[in-house]
């Protein structure tokens, strides 16, 4: 390993995995990353196949990200793409995991991306790969050549994680510090690049009573920029991240998620930005989904609104645009504003101020229950393997999505339409109508 440890911030830190095709970062990404406990009601699908996930070693958590994942097919020498690969992660991440084949042998590509490792202010931790037995380990010798440390492991066999991980994780703190509370509702500012985010932010800073905190006695920027309005706190999060511009490999829409995974594990509230003259893009329901499937309430943000050319019925036509792109999306209240004239912009923070509101809403459990045994009488779940389903009891578990618990007979008997159908019920029943919420089913 070289370079310091990584200044967090708070925030939880990312590791990106570097390498070659085939030397085996995705195997390697898949025993780190972690497994999913729980089924989670609205996950989009198109944030299933995936290069990026939460991951853990012990109490310490981490985010993981595997750059090769990016660009899995494309006309560029694989040369140009593990530049730019490299990078990103030598620009985003906290901690980089170089890995190479040993199989394979030390390459000139190898030594490429290590000269470009070589000297970063940043950890970078070398692997060599695919020494899934001793005898294998005589070929190490050659990656001598690089005068660093070196991992052996095997990603398949498993062997060599430990040692690998329990030296990475001396760096990662040990849980995430929980000191944010009352620096005010946490909004991200997520979208693709160009549509309009810094412009945003500093439309913020300009019409509010901003208070942005210059570190004392530091010229880094601050990661995140509180701001103040009508007494109320919010605090964007990540805007060092928005306002660092003109990084080569940030420009690619691809990565564009990257700088949202990071800001969105830490937010509450997440403002989606979309190009109005464009509308809703893949890329945008892509961004979209790394937010639903972190639970974080989402507003969406129709940019640019002052270059649209307008008709009667140009809202309506774009929301239906939207909600069928994006279904996932459905409930995410939707806001066209202008970042360049200032249209609407403080408005968004009104509307932050009601879907908070129910994001953060408890319902009690007797009158939970009332409504839930109105909504099943009228609607019965369907019966399954002739045994009549009872919902027995349910009680809210969580905030931060309303998160419920029902207990019922037989969980896998409960149909995913019925689920749907459940959910719907109970944002019209308590008013989750613009927040992403969680039902989880439990055998009783
Ligand atoms: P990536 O392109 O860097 O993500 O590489 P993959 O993880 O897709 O692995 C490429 C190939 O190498 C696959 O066939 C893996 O099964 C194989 N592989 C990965 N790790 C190991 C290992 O530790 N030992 C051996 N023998 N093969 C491995
Ligand atoms: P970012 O990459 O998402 O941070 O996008 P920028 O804030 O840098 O904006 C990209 C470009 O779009 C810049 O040239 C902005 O001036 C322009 N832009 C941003 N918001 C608006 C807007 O509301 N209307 C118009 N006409 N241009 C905008």
């Amino acid at each position: 390993m070289n370079g310091e440890p990584p200044r967090l911030d708070g925030r939880k830190p990312l590791i990106a995995l570097v390498g070659r095709p085939n030397v085996g970062k995705s195997t390697l990404f898949n025993r780190l990353a972690e497994k999913k406990k729980a089924i989670v009601i609205d996950e989009p699908g198109a944030t299933r196949d995936r290069n990026y996930s939460d991951g853990s070693w012990f109490d310490r958590p981490f985010l993981l990200v595997d750059t090769g994942g990016f660009e899995p097919s494309s006309q560029e020498t694989i040369l140009i793409q593990m530049r730019r690969q490299t990078t990103l992660a030598m620009e985003e991440a906290d901690i980089i995991l170089f890995i190479m084949d040993g199989r394979q042998g030390l390459l000139p590509a190898d030594e490429e991306i290590a000269r470009l490792l070589h000297g970063i202010p940043k950890p970078v931790f070398y692997a060599v790969n695919k020494l899934d037995a001793p005898k294998h380990r005589d070929s190490l010798a050659e990656f001598y050549r690089l005068g660093v440390e070196l991992f052996p492991v095997s990603a398949q066999q498993g062997l060599g994680i430990d040692e690998l991980m329990d030296r990475v994780a001396e760096l990662l703190p040990q849980g995430v510090p929980d000191g944010e509370e009352d620096a005010g509702i946490k909004i991200a500012v997520i979208g693709k690049p160009n549509v309009g985010k810094s412009s945003l932010v500093n439309r913020f800073l300009g019409c509010e009573r901003a208070i942005v905190n210059p570190l004392p006695g530091t010229t880094r920027d601050p990661l995140d920029t509180p701001l103040e309005r009508e007494g109320k706190k919010y605090l964007l999060i990540d805007t060092a991240g928005i306002r660092r511009k003109g990084r080569v490999s940030l420009t690619l829409e691809k990565y564009s998620v990257i700088q949202a995974i990071k800001a969105i594990d830490r937010a509450e509230v997440a403002l989606l930005l979309i190009d109005g003259v464009e509308g809703m893009t893949e890329q945008d329901t892509k961004i979209a989904g790394l937010a639903v499937e972190k639970g974080k309430a989402i507003i969406i943000v129709v940019n640019k609104w002052d270059l649209v050319e307008k008709d009667n019925d140009t809202v309506g036509k774009y929301v239906k645009d939207i909600k069928d792109k994006a279904k996932f999306l459905d409930f995410a209240p939707i806001i066209f504003i202008s970042a360049a004239t200032g249209q609407r912009v403080v408005k968004i923070l009104d509307l932050v101020e009601a879907v908070y509101l129910e994001y953060t809403k408890k319902v009690n459990t007797s009158e939970l229950n009332r409504a839930i045994e109105e909504i099943v009488e009228k609607h019965p779940p369907p019966r399954v393997a002739s045994r009549k389903q009872k919902l027995i009891y349910a009680t809210q578990v969580g905030i931060k999505p309303p998160t419920f618990l029902f207990f019922v007979r037989d969980p896998r008997g409960i149909h995913f339409s019925y689920e749907r159908f459940l959910i719907n019920q109970f944002r019209e029943a308590f008013g989750f109508k613009r927040v992403p919420i969680r039902i989880y089913f439990r055998k009783k």
